[in-house]
């Protein structure tokens, strides 16, 4: 049987717990307080008086990702996922480009790299740093709003001849907000005019404290132009990684999120990131109401991979529908799982759509003892 908490219907309905008591002494309960617990079918009656459906839906239908461990030290390392931002025009897109050309992929197969919203950097010392390739503060923030942490470290990218600017401050807000680390890549140091003391000094007045600021925040000047500055700025991202111990197990239920969809010659195609768990051609997949049977998996230059780990961007065909930018990606034991689980989140979907207070109260599962 499944309980729910006074105070939490109460909660969930939006109604003050007081009146919420007083109403059900209304309708006859006796002696009733907020910390009392009722059975389904009595909350079911009570969330009626209150004009919603109740559906008790413990979430068993859905799939969920694993919850976190709390000792990560035996797992596997895995590649940093990087986001760049800053101010427009101060040279966020050259740095990418320069990236792009030492990537892994396209060092392999001639230079041609296709679009797939992430690529991967293999660094001499043979580690990878995943640099997220989508506009910047917009697809952070969807990311974010959709309550996914793809990015583990933001480059915060200033022009070393125009310092701080008005998007330089919004994506620092954006950074300590979601709580991911910074490193200062102060641009177009080849030019004239370039100032990388004022860049230290202003980024401090907004809460980033470089190295020789008062901070231990690492700032590298670069040139995405010329390539002077951009080894340091990969190995600063690396040093900061290993800090920080990035790992993921590589055997468990394959779990990521959908960074790009898009309609290529083989079909409906998704670039993703993966999580956690090794991702391989069959295996079942749902991202939001999509799935698909992973059909064939490519790099970032095209090229078909065997498999696909935590941290490496990769791109999905065998969609049976589009699915969206931002969704959670998680394995399902088998295509019929695969369709229930859709199923269930389209219904859902649809009672959200048509404003349904029947929603409310299915949220109240979380609190079901
Ligand atoms: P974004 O808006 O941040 O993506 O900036 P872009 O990468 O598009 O660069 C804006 C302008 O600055 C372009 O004209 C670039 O050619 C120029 N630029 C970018 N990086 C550098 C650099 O390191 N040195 C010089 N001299 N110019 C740069
Ligand atoms: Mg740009």
């Amino acid at each position: 049987p499944e309980f729910i908490s006074v105070s939490n219907l109460a909660d969930v309905i939006g109604v003050r717990p007081a009146q919420f008591v007083q109403r059900m002494e209304e309708m006859g309960f006796e002696e009733i307080t907020y910390r009392d617990v009722l059975d389904a079918e009595t909350a079911g009656l009570v969330a009626a008086e209150f004009n919603y459906e109740a559906i008790f839906d413990s979430g068993k239908a859905d799939l969920h990702a694993a919850p976190e461990l709390e000792d990560t030290s035996d797992l596997p390392s895995r590649p940093p996922v990087v986001t760049i931002m800053g101010h427009v025009d101060h040279g966020k897109t050259t740095i990418l480009d320069w990236l792009r050309k030492s990537s892994v992929a396209a060092s392999e197969h001639g230079g041609i790299t296709q679009h797939i919203g992430a690529f991967s950097v293999m660094m001499p010392s043979g580690k990878a740093i995943t640099f997220l390739d989508t506009p910047g503060h917009s697809a952070f923030l969807e990311m974010r709003r959709r309550g996914a942490d793809v990015t583990d470290i933001v480059v915060l990218v200033v022009a070393a001849d125009d310092s701080v600017k008005p998007q330089t401050i919004e994506a620092i807000k954006h950074a300590t907000q979601a709580k991911v680390p910074v490193i200062v890549a102060i641009s177009k140091i080849d030019k004239e005019g370039s100032n990388l003391d004022r860049v230290k000094g202003d980024l401090s007045v907004h809460g980033i404290h470089v190295e020789d600021y008062g901070g231990d925040v690492q700032a590298i000047g670069v040139s995405g132009k010329t390539g002077q500055g951009m080894v340091e700025l990969e190995e600063a991202i690396v040093a900061l990684s290993e800090m920080l111990d990035h790992r993921a197990a590589t055997t468990c239920n394959v779990e990521g999120w959908v960074i790009e969809a898009s309609t290529k010659s083989y079909g409906r195609a998704a670039s993703a990131l993966i999580r956690r768990g090794t991702l391989r051609p069959g295996d079942i997949i749902v991202a939001g109401t999509a799935w698909a049977r992973v059909r064939t998996l490519r790099n970032e230059a095209g090229v078909t991979i065997s498999e696909a780990t935590p941290g490496m961007p990769v791109e999905i065909d065998g969609w049976r529908e589009q699915p969206g930018a931002g969704t959670e990606l998680l394995q399902a034991p088998n295509e019929q799982k695969a369709k229930d689980v859709v199923d269930y989140r389209m219904e859902r979907s649809d009672t959200q759509k048509m404003g349904v207070d029947m929603v409310a109260i299915n949220e109240a599962r979380r609190d079901l003892l």
